[in-house]
């Protein structure tokens, strides 16, 4: 069988964690539409993030 190594790897933008399966909310950096995923903890405590492409921090 062929491995994907493509394999829509999530982690959160905030701790680091993979979140796939997990409840994490995805959504896109307001700049420049890069994907951003946040785990349900960081969520929670409204960590802030930061966009890895254009450096864009927000809640
Ligand atoms: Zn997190
Ligand atoms: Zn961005």
């Amino acid at each position: 069988m062929s491995e994907s190594k493509q394999n829509s790897r999530q982690k959160c933008i905030s701790c680091g964690i993979n979140i796939s399966g997990t409840n994490a909310a995805a959504f896109n950096c307001p700049e420049c539409n890069h994907a951003i995923y946040r785990c349900a903890k960081c969520r929670k405590q409204s960590n802030l993030y930061e966009c890895p492409d254009c450096g864009f921090t927000g809640p």
